[in-house]
């Protein structure tokens, strides 16, 4: 009888498709996996692909974002439950109001964030990118929305702006324990500190190198004198870095940082959508998807 590798090599060669996963999906579905990386990384990765049928193995708004990019193409959510609840916390209304009171206001959406979301925005930014496009934008006043911790990171490196935030947060990022990352700390007095920028100031201040994703999977890769790292993002991760670093130790803060959405993706189901085309994505209304592009293009101008 065939593994569920196998099959999921025929059913990809069947269907020309891809499949990309992001570092916080289980290591099984990252071991098929044809690329791994974060969100936008992968999006952009598959415009260059030829493959009309991508399988994306993360949450809802990766999904949308790789459609909007990839407009042709059939983009397959092995979960269709999978969602990230930080995508949708921010109100309308605190937009509304932020543009009100400051004339010169640009409105800077994080990329974890729904096309909806992304559309209200004058501008889009990754974890990678931030601190430069901020810099980069000629207004003063900068909303940040829809997490606070990475506004807060980005602002202090960009003292010359003015600041207004949301109150989003990523649940698995905010609710770190400090304490815990201080314990390791003490257990493992060698080891390096490398944080995510969406967790929550009392981790970032223990904090030795703060990142993306991506930046903390270089860093260990780089910094091959130090054995022993301390992360501080979803234990996910583990995966890249084992597979990029495998002599190095890699500690988590006891109650595991995971991402549940993310976590309960099985290969079961990338076999399920790859046989049936279930759970498509739709493309957002045009309108949205045209303003939500348009932060997006003004992201890559910025970037550059
Ligand atoms: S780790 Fe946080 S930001 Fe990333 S998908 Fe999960 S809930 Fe959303």
């Amino acid at each position: 009888m065939n593994t569920k590798k196998e099959i999921i090599q025929q059913l990809k060669e069947e269907k020309n498709a891809v499949i990309l996963a992001h570092y916080y999906a289980p290591p099984e579905v990252q071991e098929i996996a044809d690329y791994i990386g974060d969100s936008f990384y992968l999006s952009k990765l598959a415009v260059n692909l030829d493959n009309p049928v991508l399988v994306f193995c993360g949450v809802s708004f990766m999904g949308e974002s790789a459609k909007i990019l990839n407009p042709d193409k059939t983009v397959l959510m092995p979960d269709a439950s999978a969602d990230c609840p930080m995508a949708h916390m921010v109100d309308r209304s605190v937009v509304d109001a932020a543009r009100e009171q400051y004339e010169d206001l640009a409105v800077v959406c994080y990329i974890n964030s729904t096309a909806e979301i992304k559309s209200w925005s004058d501008v889009c930014v990754t974890s990678a990118n931030a601190v430069k496009i901020v810099r980069n934008l000629p207004n003063k006043n900068i909303l940040f929305i829809p997490d606070r911790n990475l506004g807060h990171f980005v602002a202090k490196q960009a003292p010359e702006k003015h600041f207004i935030y949301n109150e989003g947060y990523c649940p698995r990022h905010e609710f770190m324990s400090a304490d815990e990352v201080r314990q390791l700390k003490e257990a493992h007095p060698q080891a390096q500190v490398l944080v995510h920028p969406e967790c929550n100031a009392q981790i970032l201040a223990l904090a030795d190198y703060i990142g993306s994703t991506s930046g903390i999977i270089k860093y260990a890769a780089e910094h091959t004198e130090c054995e022993e790292f301390i992360i501080g993002t979803v234990s996910g991760v583990v995966y890249k870095l084992n597979e990029s670093r495998p002599d190095a130790r890699f500690y988590f803060p006891a109650t595991r940082p995971s991402c549940p959405d993310m976590e309960q993706m099985t290969l079961d189901q990338v076999i399920h959508v790859l046989k049936t085309g279930d759970n498509a994505v739709a493309m957002p209304p045009e309108e949205l998807t045209r303003q939500a592009g348009q932060a997006l293009s003004r992201m890559l101008e910025l970037a550059r």
